[in-house]
């Protein structure tokens, strides 16, 4: 087996490049509005009630009109998932994988047209739809590997007149549900890790990006994997969603969303209901209040670039988004000044003209970040951006705060768009008390060339994913094993070496001789 490596970014100064994505794009314009149906047991399911997905960037151009399930297709979709295990659950590790390694090599074939459902659908511009397929295909690479490996299992103790053997086994019928910022690349992994193990699911994609959840399914059907491994029932989550989430055949839940819904799955998951025979495990991975610190040691231009790039790429719409910077009081205003400067520079426009910055996902997106602008004007000094208009998209100017109180709303809530709230800290010391002061704990950076500070924040900045001198997204699968502590979930660490064993169980067996 070939070494795993990441799959390479496409550059699209290269004219040939470019052209393929306009290519794409103009190839998804033609496919524009078409209905999705639930796929359940490989069946496709056409239902009474449908939603529009619409484009952020023009919200009056429908991209699909996607089914919506309700709790008997809920039930079917079980029956259908617990049919499939049986064979499925047989079926050799390699085997599985190799169903994996075929999903990337699908996608590799296809990825200028998935990355222009990816800008359409959700307002990615080029190069950040381009990252979310190129994850895609490194969680397929990846997790494949990883279950190979597991599939040798452990060598216990020997004991002499005895032959023990210790192997993963899968849990059963699980669900997967993706929130809609890394529609294809969250909700595809999260799907293939669960599936490899020898699990099948019912995937709830988000609605705002349920036609990627179709296309999702689309390369599962291309892959010819065996009907029922996977079910697509798209639906409301409140309603289809906590009804599986509750149900007493769901063995496992494997969620990324907001801290609110993680939070009530893991507590609704927690009920024993009347014939359920086992303990559901539930991964979650959720919000964060994401931050970068600069003492006065930093590479100061390094630190501006990569504090405007962690906040503003895709519209700062990422779990990792820096949307706290903390600088110290001697460099404040200078690192200040060159990200106002920065942050002004970029354009903001249709993610399919490729623009820095694009639309925000929906009508309750742009409310409630608006809202931050109109309610919390007086938590900081408005430096940058505050304007906004949602006459064709949801578009929000970058924003950016000044001497931000660290208990301020702004520097405590997950805003999930494009705001910054910068932090006047007294020295390292107050900065790194700053930074840990938050229920939050994914990721977090620190810019400065003092070997003694690095080192005291690995042992105290409580983040799951630490960066130095470098910003604070971009997680690579495999290199970056990425989740968050605290309140930013069960820290299950995707791309990361115990991920797929999160979905299994280990059978231990003795035999006396
Ligand atoms: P969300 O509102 O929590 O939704 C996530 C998913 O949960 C959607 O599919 C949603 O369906 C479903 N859902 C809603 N209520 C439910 C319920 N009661 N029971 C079961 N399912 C339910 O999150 P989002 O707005 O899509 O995504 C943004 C959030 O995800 C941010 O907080 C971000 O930080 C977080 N995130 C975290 C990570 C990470 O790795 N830690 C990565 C990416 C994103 P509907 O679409 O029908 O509401
Ligand atoms: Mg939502």
């Amino acid at each position: 087996m070939i070494p795993y490596r990441n799959e390479p970014l496409t550059n699209f100064a290269l004219p040939e490049n470019k052209a393929a994505m306009q290519a794409a794009l103009d190839h998804v314009r033609q496919q524009l509005g078409r209905t999705y149906p639930l796929i359940i047991g490989g069946e496709a399911i056409a239902t009474e009630k449908t939603l529009p997905s619409v484009n952020p960037c023009n919200h009056q151009q429908v991209v699909g009109i996607v089914a919506q399930g309700n709790r008997e297709h809920a039930d079917a979709a079980l029956a259908a998932a617990e049919n499939a295990f049986t064979s499925w659950s047989r079926t050799p590790m390699q085997v599985r994988a190799d169903y994996l390694f075929k999903l990337a090599a699908i996608m590799r074939r296809q990825k200028a047209e998935l990355s222009a459902w990816l800008t359409m659908e959700v307002g990615k511009n080029w190069v950040e739809a381009d990252a979310d397929v190129a994850e895609a295909i490194d969680f397929c690479e990846y997790y494949g590997r990883q279950a190979i490996e597991l599939s040798h299992g452990r060598t216990p103790i020997p004991l002499p007149g005895e032959r023990n053997s210790f192997t993963y086994i899968p849990l059963g019928v699980g669900l997967v549900i993706s929130p809609w910022n890394f529609p294809l690349a969250i909700l595809l992994g999260m799907t293939a890790a669960a599936i490899v193990a020898g699990n099948t699911v019912i995937i709830k994609p988000a609605n705002t990006a349920a036609v990627i959840g179709a296309k999702v399914f689309e390369l599962i059907q291309a892959a010819d994997l065996p009907a029922g491994v996977v079910n697509y029932l798209p639906g409301s989550g409140s309603d289809v969603g906590e009804y599986l989430v509750n149900h007493p055949r769901t063995r496992f839940v494997n969620f990324t969303g907001s801290m609110a819904v993680g939070l009530r799955i893991n507590q609704q998951a927690a009920i024993a209901q009347p014939g359920q025979i086992w303990i559901k495990r539930v991964i979650a991975e959720m919000g964060g209040k994401d931050c970068i610190i600069v003492d006065e040691t930093a590479d100061l231009e390094a630190a501006a670039r990569g504090i405007v790039q962690s906040a503003f790429g895709f519209q700062g719409q990422k779990c990792s988004a820096c949307s706290r910077a903390i600088i110290v009081d001697s460099v404040y205003d200078q690192v200040l000044e060159r990200v106002v400067e920065l942050t002004n520079q970029l354009a903001v426009g249709p993610a399919a003209d490729n623009y820095a910055v694009g639309a925000v996902i929906d009508a309750a997106a742009f409310a409630k970040i608006t809202s931050y602008i109109k309610e919390c004007g007086e938590e900081g000094r408005l430096v940058a951006g505050g304007e906004y208009d949602d006459q064709q998209g949801y578009f929000i100017k970058p924003t950016v705060y000044a001497d931000v109180k660290p208990d301020a709303r702004l520097a405590q809530e997950e805003i999930f768009g494009p705001v910054l709230a910068t932090i006047r800290a007294t020295d390292f010391e107050h900065a790194l008390a700053i930074a840990n002061d938050t229920i939050y704990g994914l990721t977090g950076s620190l810019y400065s060339q003092k070997r003694e500070r690095i080192e005291q924040a690995k042992q105290e900045f409580h983040v799951g994913n630490l960066y130095v001198n470098r910003g604070c997204t971009g997680a690579l699968v495999g290199v970056h094993p990425f989740g968050g502590f605290n309140m930013s979930g069960t820290d299950s660490k995707a791309g990361g070496p115990d991920y797929v064993q999160l979905f299994m169980q280990a059978k231990s067996i003795s035999e006396r001789l």
